[in-house]
């Protein structure tokens, strides 16, 4: 016990807690938004509320001798910890989207339920990047929209919500730099000019990324609404590919402006790319519009080689009347500079590289500003008159 009788702060307690790693995720409590809440009572006893997946009795055991360990230098007299399924509980928990019947009474669009309490008031734009399947490059446009977005004088964020394969930490090379936490609140990096964080960032590199339904919702809403974005003018998000529950959560969490669709230009990503506009369409998510990447390749003669059919994109946005905001080419300079974190050099070493991502991010941007117009339109407002 030290000398002193005053009780130690709840900050004390918290730092403490950074000390305690997650026995599943091998990060720290406190990083992982673990820690529900501190309270020291007058008589000295601490009472601190964790959220765990696991409720298992080894693993709780495990991590309350932890806990107890890591807070014996503070003195305490009595310590309480109250676990619980924090993830998993009523008003975390999404609800999933059923088909209307007819029968029942039709639900609450899942984006008027994000407008209603949206905790990222101070961002202007929130873009969903998806796809209807991996390695199509969903991942190099997020970041390269993104940064993109950014040297055109925007104040940018980018979340790597695809927590099945993040690869944002190493297209930006921020996997070897643990992430910063102070309190509850995650500290995003501030790499190429753009606020980034990922849930790659959160657990080790070589774990594997499967994750529970609950769980996978509760990282996804710990990255969105635990890091400190500050004020943004476009919040881009990678989205895991296809159609699972963290788009569900997305939806039900953050307003957004729209989705943009990545596809490559073949027959069969058309058919996956119109599941991921139906999906973005059942959740109340206006599709901004598709992507063709890998849409053609450059030789070294200069010709333009259509390897996968270029324009197969085009004729999926005609059929379903949405526009095509870009169409980027096959470029080893993209896959390398992705490979060494440098996406800067997108914008540096290939005018041609740097003219097509720069068209992509203006039109992406005049394409939110006519949506954001439309849904400032489609919300009445009530005059009250004297
Ligand atoms: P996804 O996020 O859809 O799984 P990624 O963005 O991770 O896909 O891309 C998969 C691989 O293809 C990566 O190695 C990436 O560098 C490469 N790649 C993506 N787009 C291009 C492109 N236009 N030219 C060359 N390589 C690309």
């Amino acid at each position: 016990m030290p000398e002193s009788h005053e009780n130690p702060a709840p900050d004390a307690i918290y730092a403490a807690l950074q000390g305690v790693n997650d026995p599943e995720l091998h990060r720290d409590l406190v990083t992982l938004g673990r820690v529900r809440h501190v309270e020291i009572t007058e008589n000295g006893t601490a009472r601190i509320g964790i959220r765990l997946e696991s409720l298992t009795g080894p693993i709780r055991q495990r991590l309350k001798q932890d806990i107890e360990d890591a807070l014996a230098p503070l003195g305490l007299p009595t310590i309480e910890i109250e676990f619980s399924a924090g993830l998993t509980t009523a008003p975390d928990q999404p609800q999933p989207v059923k088909a209307n019947t007819g029968t029942e009474q039709p639900q609450q669009n899942p984006q008027d339920q994000a407008r209603e309490g949206n905790p990222l008031p101070d961002i202007k734009h929130i873009i969903a990047v998806g796809a209807g399947k991996g390695g199509v490059g969903k991942s190099t446009i997020s970041v390269n929209l993104a940064v993109a977005l950014a040297r055109q004088g925007n104040k940018v964020g980018l979340m790597d919500g695809d927590i099945y394969g993040p690869s944002v930490p190493t297209m930006l090379g921020t996997s070897a730099y643990p992430p910063k936490a102070v309190g509850n609140t995650i500290i995003p990096y501030n790499v190429h000019g753009i606020k980034a964080m990922s849930v790659g960032s959160l657990v080790e590199d070589d774990q594997a990324l499967i994750w529970r339904g609950p769980m996978a919702h509760g990282a996804f809403r710990q990255l969105a609404t635990q890091t400190n974005w500050g004020e943004l003018d476009y919040l881009i998000i990678d989205l895991p590919p296809g159609t699972g529950d963290v788009p569900l959560t997305m939806a039900q969490l953050l307003p957004l402006t729209g989705a943009v669709v990545v596809c490559t230009p073949q027959k069969v990503a058309q058919d996956d790319a119109k599941r991921a506009i139906a999906m973005f369409k059942q959740l109340g998510i206006e599709v901004l519009g598709l992507v063709e990447n890998m849409s053609y390749f450059i030789g070294d003669d200069g010709k333009e080689y259509d390897l996968f059919g270029k324009g197969g994109a085009q004729m999926l946005a005609h059929q379903m009347g949405l526009p095509v905001l870009g169409q980027i080419p096959i470029n080893t300079a993209l896959r390398y500079n992705a490979d060494a974190g440098d996406p800067i050099a997108n914008f540096t070493g290939d005018p041609q590289l740097a003219s097509e991502l720069g068209t992509l991010a203006s039109t992406v941007a005049d394409q939110v500003a006519t949506v954001s117009l439309e849904l400032e339109q489609a919300t009445p407002t009530i005059t009250i008159r004297d």
